[in-house]
């Protein structure tokens, strides 16, 4: 289910240079329109559907639908972040509203050693070919 951008709720991140959804979209999916200031998805069929958009929009503007061949007449989802926990609401098509709520980490961002201590005793990670390469080639 792909993101969808709610026109009335997005101020576009209030015109900064680059929105936060922008910011988050690992597939470069998301634009800022600068003459309605307003974002939107410019592919959905190529959303990896990871919602890294969808929860870190400030003004809960965006949602997740679904595709109109095997979920018409709109279902959506949507997430609502706080310090310490989300909550997802799923809103069915016959307007039955249900409420998810899950904690979330409360270690500080930047805080985490990603790591943790440990050694991969390989420099694999920062090679540039992949793991059968180049054998396969
Ligand atoms: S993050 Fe939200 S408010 Fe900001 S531009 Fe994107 S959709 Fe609009
Ligand atoms: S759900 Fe993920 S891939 Fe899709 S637009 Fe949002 S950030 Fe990009």
């Amino acid at each position: 289910m792909p993101s969808f951008v709610i026109n009335e709720k997005c101020d576009g991140c209030k015109a900064q240079d680059r929105t936060a959804c922008q910011y988050i979209c690992p597939n470069d999916l998301m634009v800022l329109d600068r003459e309605t200031n307003k974002a939107f998805n410019r592919a959905v069929d190529m959303c990896w559907e990871c919602y890294s958009c969808v929860k870190i929009c400030p003004t809960q503007a965006i949602e997740i639908r679904g595709y109109a061949d095997f979920m018409p007449l709109g279902g959506v989802v949507q997430p609502l972040r706080s310090s310490d926990s989300i909550m997802w609401a799923v809103r069915f098509r016959n307007k039955v509203v249900k409420r998810f709520k899950f904690p979330i980490r409360t270690k500080p961002e930047g805080s985490i050693d990603p790591d943790a201590g440990f050694t991969t005793g390989t420099e694999d990670l920062k090679s540039p070919v992949l793991r059968t390469e180049p054998d396969s080639l």
